[in-house]
């Protein structure tokens, strides 16, 4: 059995079975134009084929466990299993502005250990697989369809380092945005990454369109080091140096985001630097207010007040670098990275 998903098979399977390419067409079709969950609604091919694709593909591996929405009925997570019992999360989230955007995991915990992050605490277990990204990405297509919406946006920011799990990613952004397919603007679909300098490369070849957001947290080698064990492989300089081939090739700014953690990265000279760092660059940096949650794993650590978050804005300005607080949502359904999968894990 394959999944329904990848074209590659399906295409061989097909040819194998005496199909034309256009058989191909009419099944895609079905699956990303007229989102059919089975194949007995993909009326445009004979049953014939219908009872033999159903022997032969899957359109769903992964097991919704449970889909909570928040109380405003802003965010919807999911909590998923996959054939091999792991699990992992995907988050909807309904901006009031209408767009409706899916954070999506791409690997089952993280190697990377930051230590703000409840999914690093969860160590790595595997990569998933496209379809598996892919998968996720449909359940919240089809989940949105019901309430007549569409998805908008994809960010990669869930469960997972995106640049460790490259290929598998990559696969799922050109069936995310391929025409033929999703066909959501790539401009929409951001990926995320604690700094892997070989992914950044990559992604300005493949995907020049895609946005880019870089989790950088903090100003200094010095300050990054203590929260992102990847500093060690990528240390900033490396980084920028990167991120700037980045901007040469793309022409697109980036997104930083910055964590703001009482005490250690709210630092009043942290603010300096993180001013001197982007001055001149094109950057726009989202402070996100640091979750605690349950399964966060390092208890001791607090989020920054919104008055101390203001200065740090107010450096970035007068640097000419623009600034957005990240709203923050689903608070009361754990939907920071990888607080609803720790607490399943640890049968919490
Ligand atoms: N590995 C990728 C993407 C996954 S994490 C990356 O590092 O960018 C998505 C974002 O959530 C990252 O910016 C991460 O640092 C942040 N994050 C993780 N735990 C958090 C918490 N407890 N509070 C706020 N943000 C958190």
């Amino acid at each position: 059995m394959f999944s329904i998903y990848d074209e590659v098979k399906l295409k061989a399977f097909l040819l194998e079975h005496g199909h034309k390419n256009f058989r191909y067409a009419q099944i895609e079709h079905a699956i990303y134009k007229d989102l059919v969950t089975d194949f007995d609604a993909m009326t445009t091919i004979s049953k014939e084929l219908r009872d033999l694709l159903k022997t032969t593909c899957y359109f769903t591996s992964l097991k919704v466990k449970s889909a909570v929405t928040s109380d405003d009925g802003q965010t919807t997570k999911f909590l998923i299993e996959t054939h091999d019992n792991k699990f992992l999360e995907a988050v909807i989230m309904r901006h009031l502005s209408g767009r409706n955007t899916l954070c999506v995991s791409c690997q089952v915990g993280c190697p990377m250990a930051c230590s703000f992050c409840a999914t690093g605490k969860l160590g790595l277990t595997r990569n998933l697989d496209f379809t598996e990204i892919v998968e996720q990405i449909m359940i919240a297509v089809h989940h949105l369809a019901k309430e007549d919406k569409k998805l908008r946006n994809i960010v990669y920011m869930g469960m997972g380092e995106p640049f460790l799990n490259y290929e598998n990613v990559k696969c799922s952004i050109e069936i995310a945005s391929g025409q033929k397919k999703l066909d959501l603007s790539s401009r929409r679909i951001t990926v995320s990454t604690c700094g892997i300098v070989p992914g950044i490369n990559k992604i300005a070849e493949d995907f020049p369109q895609v946005s880019l957001a870089i989790s950088l947290h903090a100003p200094t080698d010095e300050a990054r080091k203590w929260i992102m064990p990847v500093e060690q492989t990528y240390p900033l300089d490396k980084l920028m140096e990167a991120l700037d081939a980045y901007v040469a090739k793309t022409n697109k700014r980036i997104f930083y985001e910055y964590i703001m953690i009482n005490g250690l990265t709210d630092r009043p000279e942290y603010a300096k630097a993180l001013a001197d760092l982007l001055r001149g660059r094109l950057a726009h940096v989202n402070f996100i207010p640091y979750n605690p949650g349950e399964g966060s794993s390092d208890s001791k650590m607090l989020p920054t007040s919104k008055v101390m978050i203001k200065k740090f804005q107010d450096a970035l300005e007068a640097a000419g670098v623009p600034s957005t607080i990240r709203h923050t949502m689903g608070d009361d359904i754990d939907a920071a990275c990888g607080q609803l999968a720790l607490k399943e894990q640890e049968g919490k």
